[in-house]
């Protein structure tokens, strides 16, 4: 496994013990990194302030609700009085309104899509504008989020979410773009379906699951750990060459023709 010691990453998107962030920030942690976790409000805080002994380095804890400039800037601020830069940064919030995710799409309310893409799109941008100084000081770093494959191709009730998925990976390769000079890589990991909180908001969510179950390469549904697993290569400097990317970790569900 690589070596993170040394090395600060910043982790958006603990919600609970079975988010994707937390298992990318166990592995990250595993490998020796100090870590920057941030909690969406004072409800989740108390989530993540109870998962925190888990971890071997002590993180350091901030609010950031990513739907609000003040929080970045708060956010970013603070970071740059506390540590000498960052190293990575993973992004893995996403959220739209209940109703958006089990009517039909076409119902899709101008708010909701509005919520969707700020929330689950824009922020990825606001953050990576936010983090990109602090990154360039440690000469460049990795900045990962987390897609799904209903970016590209229909899947029941996914909806808006596809929707800000697509616009997610489009600003993936955007921001690489930009950032590629400075030396900061920005890479999306779409991910196989698995059971967490904001997976629950997706109606019919466990037919999906069952789908993958039978139709996936490795014939099974994949867990966060296989996520981290790939996370840990986009952080660490084994994918030193690779940026604007799209990897899957799905179990082998896409290359499949049916
Ligand atoms: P999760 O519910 O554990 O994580 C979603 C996170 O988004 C939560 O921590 C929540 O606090 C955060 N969030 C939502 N609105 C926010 C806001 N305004 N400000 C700050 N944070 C906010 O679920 P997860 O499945 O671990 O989701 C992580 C990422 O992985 C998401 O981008 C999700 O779309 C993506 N993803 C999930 C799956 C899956 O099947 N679970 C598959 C592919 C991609």
């Amino acid at each position: 496994m690589s070596d993170f010691s040394g090395r600060t990453g910043l982790i958006v998107g603990v919600a609970n013990k079975r988010s994707i962030a937390w298992a990318i920030a166990q592995q990250a942690d595993a490998a020796g990194a100090r870590l920057v976790l941030t909690y969406q409000n004072e409800r989740l805080k108390e989530n993540v302030e109870e998962l925190v002994p888990q971890l071997t380095t002590p993180p350091i804890l901030l609010p950031c609700d990513v739907s609000r400039d003040e929080d970045i800037s708060h956010l970013f601020a603070t970071l740059d009085s506390q540590i000498d830069g960052l190293d990575f940064v993973v992004h893995g919030a996403a959220f739209a309104p209940r109703e958006a995710l089990s009517a039909p799409f076409i119902e899709t309310s101008r708010e909701a899509f509005r919520t969707a893409l700020d929330i689950s799109a824009y922020s990825l941008v606001a953050m990576a504008r936010g983090a990109a100084p602090l990154l360039a000081k440690k000469g460049g770093g990795s900045i990962i989020t987390l897609s799904y494959l209903g970016a590209d191709r229909v899947f029941p009730n996914y909806n808006v979410m596809g929707v800000a998925k697509a616009a997610l990976e489009s600003s993936v390769r955007y921001l690489a773009s930009d950032l590629g000079a400075q030396n900061i890589r920005v890479n999306t990991i779409s991910a196989g379906p698995i059971k967490t909180l904001a997976a629950s908001g997706v109606s019919g969510f466990s037919g999906i699951l069952q789908v993958y179950r039978d139709r996936a390469a490795l014939k099974r549904n994949i867990d966060t750990g296989d996520v981290a697993g790939a996370a840990m290569f986009l952080l660490s400097d084994w994918s030193r060459g690779v940026t604007g990317e799209v990897i899957y970790v799905d179990a082998g569900y896409r290359p499949m023709g049916m």
